[in-house]
């Protein structure tokens, strides 16, 4: 294979490689933002189990306050029971005296039931906040990764700038030109590999005479149809046999 052929080849495969880790460097705060966005609604569901708990204990607070003042008044009419001068008025206190126990019996019932169901919001509450500290030790983890791929692919990116200068600097410079705008007319497919008597990009048959040149692989040849720089491939199966290796 000529050395131009090689040299075009190896430029294209470092373009790739250049869009693919600037691609996934571009996608990491996105990643990083899921994650977060992810924690968040966890936080919040938290934070709605501790505010029912919350509501359910403010309740049962003011239904005890409601028995002692029930309990106070009940105190102070049996009190008044003993002065009192006729029988209706005696029946009166007491009958207040019933009602009182009976609001105090009905508070009473309130406060089991609220109870009961505080036993299942505290569960909830042991639970989202296992949850939530569980998935931000996983949640740290990830970001920690993210950041360190990140990192990787930036150096490696930099390796690769570098890798495509030097064939650039190698390259003759209008061959290079016409791979610039072949990449920039095919959003970055400019080299192509003929196989099985076809250009792999716009898919025409070549001429059995320039299908033979290709195969010699002696210059740099251009696809008759799509302009795609080409070099020769023999068959699916042997691709990597004609590939030029980088080292
Ligand atoms: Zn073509």
């Amino acid at each position: 294979m000529a050395p131009e052929i090689e040299l075009v080849v190896r430029l294209q495969r470092v373009d790739d490689q250049i869009r693919a880790l600037a691609e996934e460097i571009e996608s990491l705060p996105r990643e990083i933002e899921e994650i977060e966005r992810s924690l968040q609604a966890h936080q919040r569901q938290l934070e709605k189990e501790q505010a029912e708990l919350a509501a359910n204990e403010r309740q049962r607070r003011r239904l005890e306050g409601e028995i002692q003042l029930l309990e106070q008044k009940i105190s102070k009419l049996k009190d008044q029971m003993f002065e009192v001068k006729t029988n209706e008025q005696y029946w009166a206190l007491q009958h207040e005296v019933e009602y009182c126990q009976k609001k105090i019996r009905e508070a009473e019932d309130q406060i089991l039931v609220l109870m009961e169901q505080a036993e299942t919001l505290e569960q909830n509450v042991r639970r989202a906040r296992q949850e939530l500290e569980q998935e931000r030790r996983q949640a740290e983890r990830r970001k920690q990764e993210a950041k360190e791929r990140a990192e990787q692919d930036r150096i490696r990116l930099e390796q690769v700038k570098k890798e495509r200068a030097q064939i650039v600097s190698a390259l003759d410079p209008q061959l290079y030109a016409l791979y610039e705008r072949l990449r920039k007319r095919y959003h970055g497919w400019a080299v192509a590999r003929g196989i099985d008597g076809r250009c792999e990009a716009c898919h025409i048959i070549m001429r059995p005479q320039f299908y033979q040149d290709l195969r010699k692989a002696e210059r740099v040849l251009a696809c008759e149809s799509c302009g795609r720089l080409l070099y020769y491939v023999p068959s699916e199966e042997g691709v990597d046999a004609s590939v030029p290796q980088q080292a």
